[in-house]
C-alpha cells in the first residue's frame, strides 16, 4: 500500500477553529497541508493515537514580544508548551529592524524599559548582522521552531529616518514619505502589518519618549496607508489613554478612523475591568460593537489573566494610590515596622486602605489580596488564603491581620493581588464578547515580573472548563480563526483540507497553565520567569510535530509567514 499521509492523528474529537460542532475523525498530513480529515485508514508515516482528546488549529498567539528572544530560542519557549504554533512579535511599536548600527542601543533601550528586558541579555543574545527589514526576516527564518509572523515596529522605522531626534519631534512631510518606503519594503518582503504607540509612560532606558509617541496622527494614518495601498497586512496600536474616561471616546474614534482611512483591520488595546474605574469597560465593549456594526473592522483585544502584582511590605507598588501606604515605603525598614505597630499611624491606613471611598487602583478588597508564600514555616498553614480568610482564622480585622502577619514574618511575607482585571464577572463578560481578541500574553516581556505565556492554556483550563464563559468550540475559534482572519493567515485557523497542518493536540478534561517558575536561561546568564502547561499533548506546525507532552522533538518547521495575498 502506498503512502497516503507523513502524519495521521486518529481518533480525535475536531474542533475545527469555526466554532461548529466538534466530531471525532482522523486529520491526514501530508506536504505541511491538512490533506484529508474523517475515518481515515491509508497508510502513514506517523501515526498519533489521541483516543479522543481535542484536535484543534494551533493557537496564534497575536500580542507577544518576543522578537530578541527568537534569535536564541527558535521555539519561542514557553508559548510552544501552550498550543502556540504561530507567534507575532514586533507589537506595540517596538521591533528590531529596520536598524543602522547607530540606531541600535536606542532600539535596545526601549525594549530595557517598556518590556523590561535586561540590556545585558539583550547585548548577547541579539547579532544584529542586518540592517533593513528584508535582512532581518532572512535571519529569523534561518532556523524556527514555531511560524512566526511579524509586524514592523514605528520606534524602529522612525528612528531609522529620523536618528535621534525620532524621540524629540514631529517628522517632516519628506521623513513621512522615507517612513513609508521602510513599511512598504517590510510587507513585501513579509511583515505581517504595522505597530504603533502613543502610550504616555512609554520611555527608553535613557528617559527619553520612545520614538513613535512623537508621530501626529498624520503620520500613523500615512503609515497606515501603505497597508491600504498594498491591501495587506493589519495594524496594532496602544495609547495607553483608555483608562482615562474622558479620553476614551477620542481614542477609540482614532482606531476607527485608522481602520476606515488604511481599509485594514485594526487591533487596539485594550479592554480591561480597572477597580478605579468599574464600569469603563462596559463603555469600551459598546464602542467597540459599534463600531464593527457599522463594518468598521476595528478589534479590541483582552486578556484571560488577571494582571497579578506579586508584593511584600518590604517593596509594594500596589498601594502607590494611598498616601501613607505609598510613604511608608519609602521609610527604613525597622522604622517602618515600627510605624506598622503604631495605632495612630495603623488608623490612617486601615482608612485609606479599607474604608475610604476615593479612587484608588488598589482595589480595597482584602478578599482578593492573597498571602501566596510565608517566610516562617509556621505561617505555611496560611499560603493560598486571602487576607480576609486570613483575618477570620485570627479573629481580627483585615488591616490588622494584613500588617501583624507581615510583621511576624519580618515584612518578607509575599502577596498578591491584582489592580486590572480583578472582577471575575466583569473579565468573564469581556471575554465571552464575540467582538474581543483574547491574548496579549506579552510573551517574551517582563521577563521577571510576569509570565503571560499561558493565555490559551488558562483561557480553556479556567475559564471555559470552570467557569463555562462558552463552549469549548466557540473558545478554540476566538483563539484561532478570529486571529488568523484579522491578522491574514488565510491557510491558518482551521482544521481542513488544504490549510497548513499547524494543528494542537489537549484534553479539554485537563488543560491549564501551570505556575511560572524562576530559571536562569537567558543569554548572559539573566533570569526570567518561564510557565509549563499542563494537558497539552502534541503540537504540530506545518505538518511536523514540535512538542510532544511538552518536550521538544528536534524538529524546527517554524518558518517565517509571507503574504500570501502577495504571493509570497
Ligand atoms: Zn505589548
Amino acid at each position: 500500500m502506498p503512502v497516503e499521509y507523513d502524519l495521521l492523528i486518529k481518533g480525535g474529537r475536531i474542533y475545527d477553529g469555526s466554532g461548529m460542532p466538534s466530531y471525532l475523525g482522523d486529520v491526514g498530513v501530508r506536504g505541511g497541508k491538512i490533506v484529508e480529515l474523517g475515518r481515515l485508514n491509508g497508510k502513514a508515516r506517523q501515526v498519533i493515537n489521541v483516543d479522543g482528546l481535542a484536535v484543534s488549529p494551533g493557537f496564534i498567539d497575536f500580542h507577544t514580544h518576543l522578537d530578541a528572544q527568537l534569535l536564541w530560542d527558535p521555539l519561542a519557549t514557553s508559548s510552544c508548551w501552550h498550543g502556540v504554533t504561530t507567534v507575532i512579535p514586533g507589537n506595540c511599536g517596538l521591533a528590531l529592524a529596520p536598524a543602522r548600527p547607530q540606531d541600535r542601543q536606542g532600539i535596545l533601550q526601549s525594549f530595557v524599559r517598556v518590556e523590561a528586558m535586561p540590556m545585558s541579555a539583550l547585548k548577547e543574545g541579539v547579532p544584529w548582522d542586518w540592517t533593513t527589514y528584508p535582512e532581518y526576516l532572512r535571519k529569523l527564518d534561518q532556523r524556527l521552531g514555531v511560524n512566526v509572523a511579524p509586524l514592523m515596529g514605528h520606534c524602529a522605522v522612525r528612528q531609522y529616518v529620523m536618528g535621534e531626534d525620532a524621540c524629540a519631534r514631529a517628522a517632516t512631510a519628506d521623513e513621512i514619505e522615507r517612513m513609508k518606503d521602510l513599511v512598504r519594503e517590510g510587507v513585501r518582503a513579509g511583515a505581517r502589518g504595522f505597530s504603533t504607540n502613543q502610550n504616555p509612560v512609554h520611555m527608553r532606558e535613557d528617559g527619553r519618549p520612545i520614538p513613535s509617541r512623537l508621530a501626529t496622527e498624520e503620520e500613523i494614518l500615512a503609515l497606515a496607508s501603505v497597508l491600504g495601498e498594498l491591501n495587506c497586512g493589519s495594524v496594532q496600536i496602544s495609547q495607553g489613554s483608555l483608562g482615562v474616561s474622558n479620553e476614551t471616546e477620542k481614542s477609540i474614534g482614532f482606531f476607527n478612523r485608522l481602520a476606515q482611512e488604511s481599509g485594514r483591520p485594526v487591533i487596539w488595546q485594550s479592554i480591561a475591568h480597572r477597580w478605579d474605574q468599574p464600569d469603563l469597560w462596559r463603555t469600551h465593549l459598546k464602542m467597540a460593537e459599534s463600531a464593527l456594526a457599522e463594518g468598521i473592522p476595528s478589534y479590541p483585544l483582552c486578556n484571560a489573566r488577571l494582571f497579578n502584582n506579586r508584593f511584600t511590605l518590604k517593596n509594594a507598588q500596589v498601594f502607590d494610590d494611598l498616601p501613607t501606604w505609598k510613604q511608608m515605603m519609602f521609610i527604613p525598614f525597622e522604622q517602618r515596622a515600627q510605624l506598622f505597630r503604631n495605632p495612630e499611624v495603623r488608623a490612617k491606613l486601615r482608612f485609606e486602605g479599607l474604608e475610604d471611598k476615593r479612587s484608588s487602583r488598589f482595589s480595597r478588597r482584602w478578599d482578593l489580596v492573597y498571602f501566596i508564600k510565608a517566610a516562617n514555616a509556621e505561617h505555611q498553614y496560611l499560603e493560598r488564603k486571602s487576607v480576609a480568610e486570613i483575618a477570620r482564622l485570627r479573629k481580627q480585622d483585615v488591616i490588622d491581620a494584613f500588617l501583624d502577619l507581615s510583621l511576624e514574618e519580618g515584612l518578607e511575607a509575599q502577596f498578591q493581588t491584582s489592580s486590572t482585571n480583578g472582577d471575575e464577572v466583569a473579565v468573564a463578560e469581556i471575554l465571552r464578547s464575540p467582538f474581543t481578541l483574547v491574548g496579549q500574553s506579552d510573551a517574551g516581556a517582563h521577563l521577571i515580573y510576569d509570565a503571560g505565556y499561558g493565555y490559551a492554556t488558562r483561557f480553556l483550563g479556567y475559564w471555559i472548563r470552570e467557569r463555562n464563559v462558552m463552549s469549548v468550540e466557540e473558545g478554540v475559534r476566538k483563539l484561532t480563526f478570529m486571529v488568523a482572519s484579522i491578522f491574514g493567515l488565510h491557510d491558518r485557523g482551521l482544521v481542513r483540507p488544504g490549510m497548513a497542518a499547524d494543528l494542537v493536540v489537549f484534553d479539554p478534561e485537563t488543560v491549564c497553565d501551570s505556575e511560572p517558575e524562576m530559571v536562569t536561561d537567558l543569554p548572559a546568564g539573566e533570569k526570567r520567569l518561564v510557565q509549563k502547561a499542563q494537558g497539552v499533548k502534541t503540537t504540530v506546525v506545518n505538518g511536523q510535530v514540535l512538542t510532544e507532552d511538552g518536550q521538544h522533538t528536534g524538529a524546527f518547521p517554524g518558518r517565517v509567514l509571507g503574504n500570501m495575498s502577495m504571493g509570497l
